[in-house]
């Protein structure tokens, strides 16, 4: 793990760094909590914080408030108290102040490796749960929550004028290849399209059911000829499944994010491109029209839907 350890006294950061150390985890010692928490704060590699009860300028138990506050379930951060006075008083004050955990100061060996044993193990479950979460798993792409989170991300970085592109894939005709080769046939055939749509430049998901999307920091006319290929790479290879030979194909359509878009208008645009690529008769990309208004309403339930006006 990677540990701010935060404490007034040098002697004490000196016997507790050697302790972490000898066991392989790194440590980045502080006598400052206010310090402490800057570096919590700018440096997200750090996913445990043992800290003194006693500190200078904040308590410990603030600290670890503080230090709760800046925890997701995308950042884990394990938050280990130390205190000289071990009593019950303390350990449930700081377990009620965000701490995981509570130690005697200076810690013992043994217990100190095992108390981190312990975080190291839900750290690991949490990562675990997350990958869950954001994996579709008959592709391993991302799915549809994965995929917005990363595009979000994506898009908080572009703003505001970087290019930023998203490809939309819809199967072509699917309900059929179901009807006529099975379900199983059907599973085949969309983890072969995943297998196609992959570009290494990309955030992939499989938003749901036979369809994909892509985002790449891209202006339009590289995503077009981005879609070109990825059209032709599906329609040249066909699908050797249980059930037989399936030769399958794609409707694309791809939509540039106008400057003040978020990540749901930008898919409006690719999704109406996607539905003229349909509509034009199929296996064809499509572009969406500069100028597409998008209206951003806010639904039922506070979630976001964009659509392309006529
Ligand atoms: P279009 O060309 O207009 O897209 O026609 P389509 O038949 O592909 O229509 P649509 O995209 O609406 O159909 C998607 C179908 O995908 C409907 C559903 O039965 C099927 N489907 C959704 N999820 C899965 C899945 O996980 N596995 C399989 N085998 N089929 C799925
Ligand atoms: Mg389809």
């Amino acid at each position: 793990m990677r540990i701010a350890l935060v404490d007034p006294s040098r002697t004490t950061r000196l016997i507790v760094t050697r302790l972490l150390e000898a066991r392989g985890h790194a440590v980045v010692p502080f006598g400052d909590e206010r310090e402490a928490l800057e570096q919590i704060k700018l440096d997200p590699r750090i996913d445990a914080v043992i800290t003194s009860a006693e500190l200078s300028h904040m308590t410990g138990l603030e600290l670890c408030w503080e230090t709760r506050l800046l925890a997701t379930c995308k950042r884990p951060i394990y938050v280990l108290m130390m205190s000289s006075q071990y009593d019950q008083r303390n350990l449930v004050e700081a377990l009620d102040s965000g701490a995981d955990d509570f130690i005697g100061k200076p810690p013992l060996a043994e217990e100190l490796y095992a108390r981190l044993r312990a975080a190291e193990r839900i750290a690991s479950m949490q990562r675990e749960l997350l990958r869950l979460a954001t994996t579709d798993p008959l592709t391993g792409l991302c799915n549809r929550r994965g995929f917005f989170e990363q595009a979000i991300e994506a898009r908080s970085r572009t703003l505001p004028d970087g290019k930023l592109s998203a490809i939309l894939l819809d199967i072509d005709n699917f309900k059929h290849i179901n009807d006529s080769y099975g379900h199983e046939a059907g599973d085949e055939a969309i983890r072969a399209c995943a297998e196609a749509a992959r570009f290494d430049e990309a955030i992939a998901g499989r938003l749901g059911g036979d369809e994909f999307a892509l985002l790449l920091e891209r202006p339009l006319p590289a995503s077009i000829e981005i879609a070109k290929d990825l059209r032709r790479r599906l329609a040249s290879r066909p699908v050797d499944t249980r059930k037989g030979r399936i030769t399958l194909t794609w409707s694309i359509g791809v939509g540039e994010a106008q400057p003040q878009d978020s990540v749901d208008q930008l898919l409006a645009r690719a999704d109406a491109a996607l539905y003229s690529a349909k509509t034009q008769g199929r296996n064809r990309v499509a572009a969406a029209p500069e100028g597409l208004r998008i209206e951003q309403t806010v639904a039922q339930h506070g979630i976001a839907r964009a659509t392309a006006c006529a």
